[in-house]
């Protein structure tokens, strides 16, 4: 299938069911949504899919799919940017000229990409004699053989994903990092999903190869079987071993970017129409909106008007990856640029208008399809929603990406959530690491539907901004038994969806009373929330919990109450458990309903 041009090619829309899908490309809904679990998607019968998922579908059957072309707008039909692609297509052939690849490094956790990035960073940089400093702004060029390449350094899949959500399809060539001790894994072949997708070329890095139990040859199996055919076996695949860590093959790997490059269409009109894509943006408190761009045709000088997503302004400065004042930037050059109005979300197209009013109204009329396109697809990742895209078949997944405040609160966490693991469910942490919440984990969960969970840390400011735009659920905890706990609900929520469970506050044990006939009383005070007569509670001693159940009575001061609230004290005993301690917390909570 997929790979030898005897496909069948299918036109579909931006969005389809996966009924729709299944009936035009003829076969069954449910082989179609056995195809989109394999590719981590969740999707039930009625569920309205993306074109890039819809693609990847149809290419596992045998189809090449194309997106169905809009009505070619007018220039000032807003809201509506062709993509950049178009944009070249569109450009004078005559007037095309080399441009540099763009390059994103994609894998496997753990497999080096990070690693890669640095030192391909750190090998082949070119500083000019004022020794500019490094500027991390998402992404860099190096030269080689004097020519010139650009990497997307963003972690992971996010800029990447983000773009092909997007449709800005922000890269030329995917380089796959494979480490040869592990070999293919679930993220690899998610990648080589997107690149393939987006109609981009992979070049497979074999990295680590300098570790003892390196198996490039059983890689190279695994590869083949995904359809990756090593060039050395014939196929059409270019494999560079490398070893990250020791910055060795790396000028391999760019003489293999740059063969790919020279095979593929890779041209811009310098002089054309200026048009990109957001890599990063944030807010600096010095300097305001700060955004990476990375132009793919045009060139980007500074004074122009420029519309990002829903941000706009003039351009006030422009700074190359070194750090760098530029007055212009020609295609493929990443540029972190200042004076735009808000913050534009990265993966959102960007372009040049001709006047401050022009881009005020793209962004005004922008922001309400925004409004409107909000409610339609929060069909994304809430704990409690997931039950519903599990029930679509048999394979069950909870994908998380777990941020802690220290690595030594991670392996806790990630060991006892691998203790839920059922069997019928499983847990699959796609990522982990220290840190705030950032937008590039709000990214990634966007992109592989997973939740995000924080242990001891926060969400920052966008990144909280962005979960709200795409429907992310960030869960933030203090202590290790509430989360797995909330996990442990989440997947019996899975079986059984029509409840949640919400925490109504806490009390401490200031004295206990012993009473005969009754028991021991806990003399509390609450400390937040209120205590329900009727509610549930958990009778927690450090991390323990020592009882979870109902209580038998609650008074305030001798009289039975239905509620106690925060501030007062209060007397509690509880159906089946007496051993109380001073300095217990009794935490209230109820289990609700959720309405589906
Ligand atoms: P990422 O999650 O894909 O970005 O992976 P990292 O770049 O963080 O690398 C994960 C681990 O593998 C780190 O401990 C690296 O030092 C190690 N690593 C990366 N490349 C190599 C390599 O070529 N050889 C060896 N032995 N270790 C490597």
């Amino acid at each position: 299938m997929g790979e030898n041009g005897h496909n069948k090619s299918i036109v579909l829309p931006p969005t389809i069911t996966v009924r729709e899908l299944a009936e035009s490309i003829e076969a069954s809904p449910i082989e179609v949504i056995k195809t989109l679990m394999a590719n981590g998607v969740m999707a039930n019968i009625n569920q309205q899919i993306d074109f890039d998922t819809a693609a990847i579908v149809a290419a596992e059957m045998g189809y090449d799919a194309n997106l169905e072309t809009q009505e070619a707008g007018s220039e000032d039909e807003v809201g509506e940017i062709p993509l950049w692609r178009k944009v070249i297509a569109d450009e004078d052939p005559e007037e095309l000229t080399y441009r540099p690849p763009i390059v994103t490094i994609l894998g496997h956790v753990d497999h080096g990409k990070t690693t890669l990035l640095d030192a391909i960073r750190d090998t082949n940089v070119v500083e000019d004699e004022a020794g500019g400093i490094t500027q991390h702004i998402g992404a860099y060029q190096v030269e080689h053989n004097e020519r010139q390449i650009t990497f997307l350094d963003t972690p992971g899949h996010a800029a990447f994903t983000a773009m092909r959500a997007r449709g800005a399809q922000g890269a030329d060539i995917v380089v796959l990092v494979v480490a040869a001790d592990d070999g293919v894994m679930p993220q690899t072949r998610e990648a080589i999903a997107h690149a393939k997708a987006a109609q981009i070329p992979i070049i497979v890095a074999l990295n680590k190869i300098d570790k003892e139990n390196a198996d490039p040859e059983r890689v190279n199996q695994q590869l083949a079987e995904i359809g990756l055919v090593p060039d050395e076996w014939d196929g059409d695949t270019i494999i560079v071993p490398l070893s990250a860590k020791r910055q060795e093959g790396l000028e391999d790997l760019l003489e293999a970017v740059l063969l790919v490059a020279d095979n593929t269409d890779i041209r811009a009109n310098p002089n054309g129409r200026v048009i990109g894509t957001v890599i990063e943006a944030e807010i600096d408190r010095s300097k305001g909106v700060m955004a990476t761009l990375l132009i793919q045709n045009g060139t980007l000088n500074i004074g122009n008007i420029v519309v990002a997503g829903t941000a706009h302004g003039r351009l006030r400065a422009m700074f190359d990856h070194l750090g760098h004042q530029v007055q212009d930037a020609a295609p493929s050059a990443p540029v972190a640029v200042m004076g735009l109005n808000d913050v534009p979300v990265a993966g959102d197209l960007f372009q040049v208008v001709d006047s401050d009013k022009h881009a005020r109204a793209i962004t005004r009329e922008r922001k309400n399809n925004l409004k409107s396109d909000a409610q339609r697809e929060k069909s994304a990742v809430t704990l409690e929603q997931l039950f519903d895209q599990f029930q679509a078949g048999e394979v069950r997944e909870l994908r998380l990406i777990i941020k802690a405040d220290v690595q030594g609160s991670l392996e806790p966490i990630r060991s006892s959530l691998v203790d839920l693991d059922s069997g019928d469910i499983s847990i699959n942490v796609l990522h982990s690491g220290t840190g705030n919440i950032g937008k590039n984990d709000i990214m990634l969960a966007a992109a592989s539907k997973a939740i995000v969970i924080g242990f001891n840390v926060e969400a920052d400011s966008a990144a909280q901004r962005l979960a709200e735009t795409e429907g992310i659920s960030i869960r933030l905890y203090n202590i290790i038994y509430r989360l797995i706990e909330d996990i442990e609900m989440a997947l019996k929520g899975m079986l059984d969806p029509e409840t949640k469970e919400s925490v109504l506050g806490h009390a401490e044990v200031r004295a206990i009373f012993r009473i005969s006939r009754i028991g021991n009383v806990a003399g509390c005070y609450v400390l937040d929330g209120e205590l329900r007569r009727n509610a549930l509670v958990r009778v927690l001693r450090k991390d323990e919990v020592l009882f979870d159940g109902e209580i038998s009575s609650l008074k305030h001061i001798q009289d039975d109450v239905t509620e106690v609230r925060t501030g007062f004290e209060c007397g509690i005993t509880l159906k089946g458990f007496n051993d109380f301690d001073t300095g217990d917390i009794i935490e209230c909570y109820i289990v609700e309903e959720v309405p589906i």
